[in-house]
């Protein structure tokens, strides 16, 4: 009985190291003790973390981000780059935030306090102490672990950029020490920017949320305890494995809805938590059917969503800044009580932040260095679900007769913007926040949406399916993605992604002239067969002319196009060419003239940042009211490509 007893005992031990696997490599593991202060506007905190060296190298030293540093005073590196601003919010100078840790130790063993020090890898700005390095006394062998227990106080700031507080509303990000990533073997940890904020390993979080009791309070992971203390207090315990962040928020004007969610195919089953600002109730149902959407794509599309919990975080008015941000099994909507229901604001960013668990969540890829490979994948997503549940041309406004899509949106910042940047540049190098954005957001989503009609949908869909599958929890980079693209598609894709990942420059093919004219009779010498073809054109009296179209790359960048020819007599013609030249001619002797020429007829390329210029008809007197319509045609066409009614 004893020996069954252990047997089945030891099956259980086996099941559960088996599933404490998990799906990632658990390369760093965080308890940490947390309790808010709110008078103090900071949270007190305990954090014992142990990190295993998954590298062949003895490391003597371990690195951390202590982000909240970032807004310790105006001299740090986030505030020199955003000029103490963000997204139209400002710092307030009475409410600064910084992370002051009160003892870092290895457990059960030397004090490292003593040994902190703070490096600035990316700028040398000796005022940013967002990035903290403690010199071990002995190196943590090849494949080791080590357990660290720090003490830490991180004040909040008044919430202008992601992370602080406004009255009671305490979005609480990037907040605890949170060690760098080991990658190749050297440390990557980068300082906290303007630009970008993430990259870290995965493992396992298990986090004690102390707040007063009339507080509600929403963290990542699932929550599988909560104590009522003595002192008007209540704990939450949220545990989480296969994250690499951890965020929580506390407010006592939130209202929690809890709804269960589940998909059948891929198999989903997961608990939907909102948690909404009392001013904005009137928006809950549109939170929640624009979040069950987000599930529903993203796991259709690329892969099931695989935790146990997703929590919306709707923040108060003066709480914006924290708005529209993305944490590990939860994220920050934005709405207003007053937005009309035909803009689709909260619906696509609901949508846009629940998708970032995947591209940011689940890959894990490295913000600082490559962000289109979260921001630029994700807006490409953005794009395609708001096309399904919201409409193809209205999925960002469809109000009053007015319709614009987000695709149309994002085409908007790309056409407007300069040649500052590639979509692949370290973050806090692009020119602008602005040049970042499109660069990393819009391009980068219009460059994939270009591919997929180059391509076709089905082979696109697969290249998604496989890279997510391929990739996850395992920090894939750009090389990685255009593998995939290249291996599904079975093509050579190099001379696409080098240019769109790498040049600043711009894609714009234009029409650049029309000619028809009539032609006399031909002098020099013919052979027999075409003398023949004159004689027939002769003895039917009829004119023949000489059409030319021009076609003009006028951008630097290189893509294959198709030609739309069109007679006056109906005939219809397509060309193609490889868009190599700056210019090609296409001559047709005709017994009728030319009417138009388009290029890329079906706006298969969305990166030609001007499609007014794709197409010409033909001026003539004769065919005026005709000319004018087909005028008017072309232009109502390339005016639906950006505003529809
Ligand atoms: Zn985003």
């Amino acid at each position: 009985m004893k020996k069954t007893f252990l047997l089945v005992l030891f099956c259980v031990f086996a099941f559960a190291q088996l599933t404490s696997a998990g799906l990632s490599k658990h390369i760093v593991d965080y308890r940490i003790k947390a309790k808010l202060i709110p008078e103090e506007k900071a949270v007190i905190g305990e954090e014992t973390l142990t990190w295993l060296n998954d590298s062949d190298k003895f490391i003597s030293e371990l690195q951390f981000h202590l982000y909240l540093n970032a807004f310790k005073n105006e001299r740090s590196t986030f505030m020199i780059e955003s000029r103490g601003a963000h997204r139209g919010f400002k710092s307030d100078e009475k409410n600064w935030g910084y992370t002051k840790i009160k003892k870092i130790q290895i457990k059960d063993g030397p004090d490292l306090t003593s040994a902190i020090e703070y490096i600035q890898p990316d700028d040398n700005n000796k005022n940013d102490q967002t990035v903290m390095r403690v010199t071990l006394p002995n190196a943590v062998p090849p494949h080791k672990k080590i357990t660290l227990y720090i003490e830490f106080y991180s004040k909040l700031p008044k919430v202008f950029a992601r992370s602080g507080f406004h009255d009671n509303f305490f979005m609480v990000a990037q907040w605890f020490p949170k060690i760098g990533v080991l990658w190749k073997g050297e440390w990557n940890c980068h300082q906290y920017h303007l630009n970008s904020e993430f990259f870290a390993d995965f493992g396992v979080y298990e986090v004690e949320i102390t707040a007063p009791e009339e507080y509600v309070v929403g963290a990542s992971g699932r929550r599988i305890a909560e104590v009522k203390n003595d002192d008007g207090t209540k704990t939450y315990t949220h545990y989480q494995e296969d994250i690499h962040d951890f965020a929580w928020t506390a407010c006592p004007d939130f209202k929690e809805f809890k709804v269960d969610y589940s998909l059948e195919n891929p198999p989903v089953n997961t608990e939907i938590i909102l948690l909404i600002h009392r001013t904005h109730l009137n928006q809950k149902d549109r939170y929640l059917s624009s979040l069950k959407n987000g599930i529903e794509f993203y796991s259709q599309n690329y892969g099931a969503y695989p935790y146990p919990t997703i929590t919306l975080v709707d923040p108060p008015i003066k709480g914006l800044g924290a708005g529209g941000m993305e944490y590990p099994t939860l994220f920050t909507s934005m709405t207003f009580s007053w937005m009309p229901r035909g803009i689709y604001l909260p619906e696509m960013v609901t949508i846009h932040e629940f998708g970032h668990n995947y591209w940011y969540g689940i890959l894990g890829s490295n913000e600082f260095e490559e962000a289109w490979l979260d921001e630029g994948i994700n807006s490409y997503s953005e794009v395609k679900a708001m096309q399904k549940y919201y409409g193809e041309d209205r999925s960002m406004v469809n109000i009053g007769g007015l319709k614009i899509s987000d695709f149309v949106s994002q085409r908007l910042n790309v056409i407007g913007s300069g040649k500052m940047d590639p979509i692949v540049k370290k973050a806090w190098k692009y020119y602008s926040k602005g040049s970042y954005a499109v660069n990393a957001y819009a391009k980068a989503a219009l460059m994939l949406l270009t591919l997929e009609k180059y391509l076709g949908e089905g082979i696109m869909s697969e290249i998604m399916k496989t890279y997510f599958e391929r990739w996850k929890f395992k920090h894939p980079t750009t090389q990685d993605f255009v593998s995939v693209a290249e291996e599904v598609s079975a093509q050579d894709l190099s001379w696409f992604f080098n240019q769109f990942l790498y040049s600043p420059d711009k894609l714009d093919y234009a029409i650049g002239s029309l000619r028809k004219k009539e032609v006399k009779e031909p002098k020099g010498i013919f052979d027999e067969k075409k003398e023949a073809v004159r004689e027939k054109e002769k003895k039917n009296k009829e004119k023949i002319y000489r059409n030319e179209v021009a076609v003009v790359r006028k951008g630097e960048l290189i893509f294959p196009q198709e030609i739309l020819i069109v007679f006056e007599n109906g005939e219809k013609i397509r060309e193609e060419w490889d868009g190599k030249d700056r210019w090609k001619r296409f001559v047709y002797f005709r017994p009728y003239r030319l009417e138009s020429a388009q290029v890329d007829p079906e706006n298969k390329v969305l990166l030609d940042v001007n499609f007014t210029n794709n197409s010409l008809v033909r001026k003539s007197k004769k065919t005026f009211p005709f000319k004018c319509a087909l005028s008017l045609m072309t232009s109502f066409q390339n005016f639906l490509s950006f505003v529809s009614f």
